[in-house]
């Protein structure tokens, strides 16, 4: 009988935070750090931002949604104890803000932004790092997290260069917008040149997705231990 008691105490005080679910969501915290997003994937653009566009096929909104996509089931399936959220898992348009947001809110242990390069000429080709530099961070509390950006860098970097061997660009400072508040440790990745032939023709192939994937979940996996 007592049981029957506590049971429907219970059941009556669900029933009763569920009916104030809808006025405290203004006030709602932000979600818990580190337990519910460890990495924070960032794949740029989305929607009517095509972002660089070369062909059908060449399209880095495109390239980028598949890399992320695909490295937040390899990095969650190769260990159980890493959560990765993404900034969008569509198509869709999500602006700068809203993601500086997420990152604010979900304060991930790393950021990754994931893009595709277009420009300079054809012969520019290869995959580069940025990571936002001094001038470019926009909050003094951001600093402490300037050095773990750079060793999430230099950790990716080594693994892609196993993807792609000579042809990094080096890990630079760079104005990123979405990095420029730098609430987590955070890196902009340029997976390779949509602009040069055998680049593009590289990096829209499921082989060299795959690799790539592999070499940043192994990347992200040594800066997190
Ligand atoms: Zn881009």
């Amino acid at each position: 009988m007592n049981m029957m008691k506590i049971t429907w105490a219970k059941i009556l005080l669900c029933g009763f935070l569920l009916l104030l679910l809808p006025f405290s969501t203004v006030e709602a915290q932000p979600a818990a750090a580190d337990s519910s997003c460890m990495v924070l994937i960032d794949p740029a653009h989305g929607g009517s931002d095509t972002g660089v566009k070369v062909s059908k096929k060449g399209v880095e909104k495109d390239i980028t949604l598949a890399v992320a996509l695909a490295l937040k089931k390899q990095l969650e399936e190769s260990d159980r104890k890493i959560t990765v959220c993404l900034t969008r898992t569509e198509d869709a348009a999500v602006s700068i803000d809203e993601r500086i947001r997420m990152a604010e809110q979900l304060k991930p242990r790393a950021l990754i932004s994931l893009h595709v390069n277009g420009g300079f000429g054809a012969g520019a080709s290869g995959y580069e790092i940025s990571f936002p530099g001094q001038q470019n961070i926009t909050k003094e509390s951001a600093e402490q997290h300037m050095n773990r950006s750079i060793r999430l860098g230099q950790r990716l970097q080594k693994s892609l260069e196993e993807v792609f061997p000579r042809k990094g660009r080096g890990i630079r400072e760079a104005p990123v917008p979405l990095l420029s508040v730098l609430h987590a440790p955070s890196v902009c990745v340029e997976l390779a040149f949509l602009t040069n032939e055998a680049d593009r023709d590289k990096i829209i192939s499921a082989k060299t997705q795959k690799d790539v994937v592999q070499a940043l979940a192994k990347g992200i996996r040594e800066y997190l231990k």
